[in-house]
């Protein structure tokens, strides 16, 4: 078949659109969509669409989605403004200078939000996510304490560099020392203490420690870790004379969460010890994935030798990114937010997320059958588990009845040394409203009046799932 139509002599003007002229297969062919490589011949636009809309019909539905954070509503205009930004390349900043000012504004607000010494003149970017965000800030804090070492003139061949953290990190860090060489100091849990806390941060650290990443807040169970203790813990370790160790925020959640609704608490660049800050713009930042952040104190915190100038406007941008493109739309589409909601729009959206995380908690935690480890009053996010009463079943066998009625619940359980803990968990995002919090509980309730029925026969499945964080 001519990849071409009838016409002899195809036309050549700049505004040919390619796709258009492609011949449609004729009535009859055989057709199946490609499963393993490309089939031969294109097929109509609107064929392709629909066939490919009606095939991810498959995927669940984001709202009964209490498993992600990851934010799954958008207004229309947002959305046509990230339609309209597809096509802008983020890193050529030359042909898009105003995308590359909105990014810069995006960066002020931010650090204005975390209180950065000058937020008009901040030291920090855009990323495809939080993941990028953390290898980032991981790669300053290994090249800072490179250059400390040496200026002390200790032996760069011999000396191990560590990162310590509490073992309840995202996969992220995992993934930064795997891939940057940098041992992980996990701290395990013990007890009730299921983050990390200032005595067990310090206990880990030595002057091969370029950093203690403090998470705000816990992906496993919504709590926000004691960021002030542990900069005041190291603040005091180094007075006495040991390490002088900075400290990271990973606020992937809560550094959208706390600038407005907790102004008071410090966790932030009020803190001297707090080095650098990321968060996901997908997340609590409201914005369709991917967009993240990452701010450093100031200049001095960001490696020069890190940084990669691309051509701007006839003059130089600096940059510092992973990837080289990248589309504009979620930077734009962070900017809409910020516009848009200003600071009281985006403390009421959280609040009321807050609130129904909170109302849900709580009839969660009255039940018999239930014990809540957190209630969503820092991130609106909870665990709970089951309480003595309920031997029968377990966590794993709930959150599979929940998906047999849609909804995507989460069960797992707690890392070292807190492996005998398993829970749910529920995070609450914008969109997910009291009236469908009720009809949660409503199922909840049904799910586990049918579980106690049943229990012990062998209709209830139990055992862990594969869930990751
Ligand atoms: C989600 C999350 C990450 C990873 O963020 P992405 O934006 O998904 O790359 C890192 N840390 C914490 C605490 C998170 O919640």
């Amino acid at each position: 078949m001519a990849l071409h139509s009838g016409a002899s002599k195809p036309t050549r003007t700049p505004h040919t659109n390619p796709f258009a002229l492609l011949a449609a297969p004729a009535v009859g062919d055989a057709f199946a969509v490609p499963q393993h490589a490309l089939h031969d011949n294109p097929v109509p636009p609107d064929m392709a669409y629909q066939l490919i809309k009606e095939e991810l019909l498959l995927d669940g539905s984001a709202r009964l989605n209490l498993a992600t954070f990851v934010t799954t509503w958008m207004e229309p205009q947002a959305l046509q403004l990230m339609s309209e930004c597809a096509d802008k390349n983020m890193i050529d900043k030359d042909e898009y200078p105003q995308t590359a000012e909105i990014e810069r504004r995006c960066v002020s607000i931010i650090a204005d939000l975390w209180h950065a010494p000058n937020p008009e003149d901040a030291t920090g970017c855009s990323t495809t996510g939080s993941s990028e965000a953390c290898m980032l800030a991981g790669l300053a804090l290994k090249r800072r304490w490179e250059a400390k070492v040496r200026a002390e003139g200790g032996d760069l061949t011999v000396r191990k560099p560590n990162l310590v953290m509490g073992i309840n990190v995202q996969v992220c860090w995992d993934k930064f020392c795997r891939y940057w060489d940098v041992e992980p100091r996990l701290v395990p849990m013990e007890g009730d203490r299921v983050y990390l806390d200032a005595p067990s941060a310090v206990a880990a650290v030595d002057e091969n420690t370029i950093g203690v990443v403090a998470i705000l807040g816990s992906t496993f169970d919504g709590r926000y870790e004691p960021v002030a203790e542990i900069s005041a813990a190291l603040d005091k370790l180094a007075a006495d004379g040991g390490p002088d160790i900075p400290l990271h925020v990973d606020g992937a959640s809560g550094g959208m969460i706390a600038p407005f609704l907790d102004p008071d608490l410090e966790w932030d660049f009020r803190l001297p010890r707090v080095v650098s800050i990321n968060t996901s713009g997908h997340k609590y930042g409201l914005v369709y994935p991917g967009v993240g952040w990452i701010i450093w104190r100031d200049k001095e915190h960001l490696p020069e030798e890190l940084v990669f100038n691309v051509n701007y406007l006839g003059g130089n941008m600096p940059t510092f990114a992973l990837n080289f493109s990248r589309p504009g739309s979620e930077v734009i589409a962070q900017y809409y937010n910020f516009f848009r909601l200003g600071r009281s729009g985006y403390t009421a959206v959280q609040q009321s997320s807050r609130n129904v995380a909170l109302a849900l908690s709580g009839k969660i935690g009255e039940r018999p059958e239930f014990r809540l480890i957190t209630k969503g009053d820092e991130l609106p996010v909870f665990a709970f588990t089951t309480s003595e009463k309920v031997t029968g079943w377990d966590v794993f066998a709930l959150s599979r009845r929940m998906r047999e009625r849609g909804w995507q619940v989460p069960a797992y359980t707690f890392p070292a040394n807190r492996e005998d803990l398993a829970v749910l968990r529920v995070v609450v995002r914008n969109g997910f409203s009291m009236d469908l919090a009720e009809l949660f509980f409503g199922e909840l309730v049904a799910a586990v009046e049918s579980l106690n029925e049943e229990a012990g026969s062998d209709k209830v499945l139990s055992g862990p799932t594969g869930f990751r964080h």
